[in-house]
């Protein structure tokens, strides 16, 4: 009876340390779990009175946490405050940790790299494709003492260029070294120099040409013009004088550019009927060589009212167009001139033709400077390859677009969206 008494006991006991060990282990448990998830631990089954220092632990665990919370929190207001100060910045600002992860990047960032709309967390690999930008980054990092440098990045279709001067700072724990970077965008500077360059090579070799004829003939004339058949000398002065008129022309609409590129273009505006101003044009036009026996059909809806532009610009822009229209269709041609309301307070003009139109990757092109689509083609007809250029810088000064459509069936449409009346 006693040893049955005292087995009874034993497994009473057993059962009693049982529960007591699996609640402790669940304790411990809940315990890491709200240590993992930085929220206090709020338990429910004391387990004070058989583990006089669990409370204790509980208490020391939850202290821990809420300082730990409290410091993240003011970490992220600090970097929130820094970025809402470097916000209004115009130089990009960037701070990179250890591994190269994000932990700031200020509007004027964001807008140079407009493909990621928010930088913070994200590798500085994944923005920033270049590897001697990653290269200067842990250079600085390392606190290597570096002058700024420039970057030429490749964002997809796009080449950015950037300057950065960098420099090392310390984690705001204290633990780790991160870096800290002021970025200037270069794109657009870059971009203009090219043109500039693209320009000044393009102009140059325009130029040449003609010149370096010209020079051959009048050397070849100076050396045996006494020799020389009249008939040959009459073809050499021909030639001399076919380049030189080219030369004119292209320093001619070389000046006009550049005028219309000036701070004083100098443009007039008055209100201009555009029924009798296109069909003067197309008269005009009509009397002139390349135009005798060529259809022009004018289009000019009757209630359309007047369009305030500069009469001579756009007889310019419009003489330039029908000039093109005749001149790149063969024979048999019908250009369209015309123009509509559009919806807006806009008049559309246009200026069709039936000929070869333009190949889908060049249209994008035919408005810059120097570009044509037969080189050959243009020259021999006296073209400079400035004329659409000049045409779309007309086009803007009175607030408007240009561009060129292929039209079904053939021939080629340069549209003209003018506002009615002048933009302030
Ligand atoms: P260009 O003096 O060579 O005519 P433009 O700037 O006026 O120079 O035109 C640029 C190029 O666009 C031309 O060389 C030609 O290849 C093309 N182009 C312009 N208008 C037409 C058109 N109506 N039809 C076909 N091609 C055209």
């Amino acid at each position: 009876m006693i040893s049955l008494l005292f087995f009874a006991g034993l497994a009473l006991a057993l059962v009693f340390l049982l529960r007591l060990i699996w609640r402790q282990n669940r304790a411990l448990r809940e315990l890491r779990a709200a240590a993992k998830r930085q929220q206090p631990f709020l338990h429910a089954e004391s387990l004070d009175s058989f583990l006089p220092d669990w409370s204790g632990l509980v208490e020391s665990v939850n202290q821990l946490i809420a300082e730990n919370s409290t410091l993240q929190q003011q970490r992220s207001d600090q970097l929130t405050q820094l970025e809402a100060t470097l916000g209004n910045l115009r130089e990009a600002v960037l701070i990179v940790d250890e591994e190269n992860y994000i932990h700031l990047a200020n509007r004027a960032l964001r807008e140079i790299f407009p493909s990621s709309r928010d930088l913070v967390n994200l590798r500085l690999e994944l923005i920033i494709r270049s590897v001697p930008f990653i290269e200067y980054v842990r250079a600085t990092r390392a606190g290597q003492p570096l002058p700024r440098q420039e970057f030429e990045i490749v964002d997809g279709a796009h080449t950015i260029w950037i300057e950065a001067s960098g420099a090392p700072i310390a984690s705001p724990d204290g633990k780790s070294q991160w870096a800290l970077f002021v970025i200037h965008n270069l794109t657009n500077e870059r971009k203009l120099e090219r043109v500039r360059r693209d320009f000044v090579a393009n102009a140059s070799h325009e130029l040449r040409t003609p010149l370096s004829i010209i020079k051959g003939y009048i050397e070849t004339l100076v050396d045996g013009h006494e020799s020389m058949l009249l008939e040959d000398r009459t073809k050499f002065l021909k030639t001399i004088q076919r380049h030189s008129d080219r030369l004119k022309s292209i320093i001619d609409d070389l000046l006009v550019l550049s005028r219309l590129e000036s701070a004083t273009p100098g443009l007039k505006f008055t209100p201009l009927p555009l029924a009798s101003f296109l069909q003067n044009l197309a008269d005009d036009c009509r009397g002139r060589p390349e135009g005798v026996g060529r259809e022009i059909v004018v289009s000019v809806p009757a209630e359309l009212g007047p369009l305030e532009g500069d009469a001579e610009k756009l007889t310019q822009v419009f003489g330039n167009l029908l000039e093109n229209a005749l001149k790149y269709t063969p024979g048999d041609s019908r250009v369209e001139l015309g123009a509509f309301a559009t919806m807006a307070n806009e008049i559309e003009c246009y200026v069709r033709d039936n000929g070869p139109g333009i190949p889908p990757e060049d249209l994008s092109h035919i408005f810059e400077r120097f570009f044509r689509v037969e080189k050959g083609r243009s020259r021999e007809t006296g073209g400079t390859g400035l004329g659409l250029s000049i045409v779309k810088h007309i086009v803007q000064l009175h607030g408007g677009r240009v561009w060129a459509e292929n039209r079904e069936g053939g021939g080629l449409a340069i549209i003209l969206r003018l506002p009615r009346t002048r933009k302030a």
